[in-house]
């Protein structure tokens, strides 16, 4: 066995019983790694509950071509408590982030930017005002999607590559429709032509744009947004689809229950 040295945000922990722990990171240099825990090394946060949010300096033995080893020194660099205010939200909204990144990273994959920008993320959801909490955490979710390549296309038709507006061609129409298996929206003229054919969700001119808007900008000028709860759950009920549709690695639904702990999480604080 080999021994390697890396740095690593914990995507979930596993206690199975006193003495065996295994530990999920998100590496930079390797994508996803899942290692074992001896008893010296447990991780243990505050008040002795599993560490969640954290940033980790490590090393750690892996067998050669081998995808999983076991921990040997650790170090937590940088621990996301979320204590100030809108705790519940906070949390919410980081462990959503997490779940969604744990089923989308795949194992010997380096992402290293999306993995900056998760610790931006993080570091974000923990300082920043917490109005300004669902406009990061949709920023932040259409910057993962886009760099883990299920960036949906709000540009044209993606059936025929023209422009699709909710007005002109479709004046009964009081909107757009966003197509889950072509991962885009699509026109009159595509939808009437496959009836039947497409899981269609309706989305708003206000929606596209906005989404639109999330896209281009950075967390800071996405977390600058004011992103009314209902709009992020409509865009996340879209993601969510293609994400379920599109990527072969998203394990069965429970995983997405954040989105239904994230409304009643704003809602307990008031957003
Ligand atoms: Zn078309």
């Amino acid at each position: 066995m080999a021994i390697h040295k890396s740095e690593g945000i914990i995507l979930s922990t596993a206690n199975w019983s006193e003495s065996s722990q295994t530990i999920t990171l998100f590496t930079p240099d390797r994508g996803k790694l899942t290692l074992n825990v001896r008893e010296a090394r447990r991780l243990t946060g505050k008040r002795g509950r599993p560490m969640t949010f954290a940033r980790l300096e490590f090393s750690y033995y892996l067998r050669e071509g081998g995808e999983s080893g076991y921990l040997s020194d650790v170090e937590p660099v940088e621990v996301f408590l979320f204590e100030k205010d809108g705790q519940l939200g906070r949390l919410t909204f980081a462990s959503g982030a997490l779940e969604l990144l744990n089923n989308l990273l795949t194992v010997s994959d380096p992402q290293p930017v999306c993995y900056q920008i998760t610790l931006s993320f993080l570091r974000m959801a923990d300082s920043l005002d917490k109005n300004r909490l669902p406009g990061l955490f949709a920023g932040y979710i259409f910057r993962l999607i886009s760099l883990l390549g299920f960036r949906p296309n709000l540009a044209g038709c993606a059936g025929c590559g023209r422009e699709a507006t909710a007005e002109g061609a479709e004046p009964e129409a009081n909107g757009l429709f966003f197509s889950i298996e072509r991962g885009g929206l699509i026109c009159s003229d595509c939808r009437k032509a496959m009836p039947g054919q497409d899981h269609l969700i309706g989305l708003s001119e206000t929606l596209r744009t906005r989404m639109l808007a999330l896209m281009e900008s950075s967390l800071d000028e996405a977390a600058r947004m004011a992103v009314p709860l209902s709009e992020l759950n409509e865009m996340m009920n879209l993601v969510t689809a293609l994400l379920k549709y599109h990527s072969g690695t998203i394990r069965p639904l429970k995983s997405f229950d954040f989105l239904e702990k994230l409304t009643r999480a704003v809602k307990a604080y008031g957003g």
